[in-house]
């Protein structure tokens, strides 16, 4: 019959083993659920400093405003380039955090800024729906929200990878074109296919500026007084007068980083690349006429992964999203745009990884403080593993 030493030692291993269990569910749980909640209810839509009974200064009502969040550079991992492991933690970790923000802020329009899809630009029919399908349901939003998506170049493939039945596979799944102007609540978004403004006549790159000449046109014309006594403006599209914000995957031309400053700029090591025209940036020729053509209020950009405010012509702020993707990213953030614009982060990764380590050294010190105590009882079965893990006693 077992002395009372070892029930008792029996009783203690089981309710270590318990608490540990419990111990260890909790932290799951938190570091891979809850601790979305507290970091992103830190977030709040902008609000107006001087709101005179319900209105603005300058006469917009205040109930009008819209709420849009923009995000960037989601890059869900395909079938060629991801591991099993990556690609479920960072797609858990990137809906646990838009699902999170959209409960918590609940957006009317939710903007994200191409690169979706990591291998858009080569994978295969059958890979292609498989990443759509995961996509749909990371991102899945009720009809509250709208979701709008635009192209980037790991979606379709660089311009030399690009083709039309690339292009229109893309389209098709986000039912839009990929180069409009979207408009809600009187503001004026144009969304632009910024893989295509290479300038070299390329089928695709002359549609998408023939679009773009008719959208300045449709912008112009809206912008004069009573469009249709204007000369040159029949049959132009009537919208809202003011000027756009332009969205597009691509920033507009800069030299490099190294003026971008914040948490979430490029690291020092690489803010002084000089970037690539058309392939880091948009070329200086391509940016030129967008700023031209458009005059655009405000620019929201990805690519780069990294955030950078710019002022272009000392006129036109342009604003790069950093990537969504903790994979890309310790600290992934998205931007809340109402009356002006904030940054919400996203929970850090290494705080995620502090917490799970944290747990691990207190688990072991645990177990060991266990085995230290019944060392002298004799071998029960955890204490017996777990120390000779350990290495250091015998208990025999
Ligand atoms: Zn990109």
């Amino acid at each position: 019959m077992p002395n009372n030493k070892v029930i008792s030692i029996r009783l203690s291993t089981g309710w270590l083993a318990v608490v540990s269990l419990l111990g260890l569910v909790s932290v799951f749980f938190f570091c891979e659920y809850l601790i979305y909640y507290p970091v992103i209810l830190r977030c709040a839509w902008p609000k107006l400093s001087a709101v005179r009974g319900g209105e603005v200064a300058d006469g917009r009502s205040t109930g009008s405003t819209l709420r849009a969040m923009v995000l960037s550079d989601t890059h869900l991992l395909g079938a060629v380039g991801g591991h099993w492991f990556d690609k479920l933690r960072r797609e858990w970790q990137m809906e646990r955090g838009f699902q999170t923000a959209l409960w918590l802020l609940r957006p009317e329009i939710v903007f994200i800024l191409g690169d979706i899809f990591d291998e858009g630009k080569w994978s295969t029919p059958t890979n292609w729906e498989d990443d759509v399908r995961r996509f749909h349901r990371m991102f899945r939003h009720s009809t509250d929200t709208e979701l709008v998506v635009l192209v980037g170049n790991h979606d379709i493939g660089f311009h030399y990878e690009m083709d039309w039945s690339k292009l229109q596979r893309f389209e098709k799944v986000f039912n839009s074109t990929s180069t409009r102007i979207l408009t809600k609540k009187g503001i004026n978004f144009l969304l632009v296919n910024s893989v295509a403004l290479h300038g070299d006549g390329c089928p695709i790159c002359q549609s998408v500026e023939k679009e773009l000449v008719k959208l300045s046109r449709d912008l112009s014309c809206s912008l004069q007084v009573g469009p249709c006594a204007v000369e040159g403006c029949e049959g132009a599209e009537s919208l809202p007068p003011t000027p756009p914000i332009m969205l597009q995957h691509y920033p507009l031309y800069r030299v490099s980083d190294a003026s971008c400053t914040g948490e979430d700029a490029a690291p020092p090591e690489e803010r002084h690349l000089l970037f690539r025209e058309k392939y880091d940036v948009l070329s200086k020729e391509a940016s030129q006429k967008l700023l031209q053509w458009f005059k655009p209020r405000l620019i929201l950009s990805g690519h780069t992964h990294s955030g950078c405010e710019v002022l272009h012509d000392n006129s036109y702020p342009e604003i790069s999203v950093p990537s969504f993707n903790w994979r890309n990213r310790n600290n992934p953030s998205f931007i809340l745009g109402s009356h002006s614009l904030s940054k919400c982060f996203l929970p850090e990764e290494s705080t995620v990884i502090a917490v799970y380590s944290s747990a691990g050294a207190l688990l072991l010190l645990a177990v060991m403080a266990h085995c230290l105590c019944f060392k002298s009882v004799g071998p029960l079965l955890p204490c017996l593993s777990l120390c000779a893990l350990i290495g250091k006693h015998k208990y025999l």
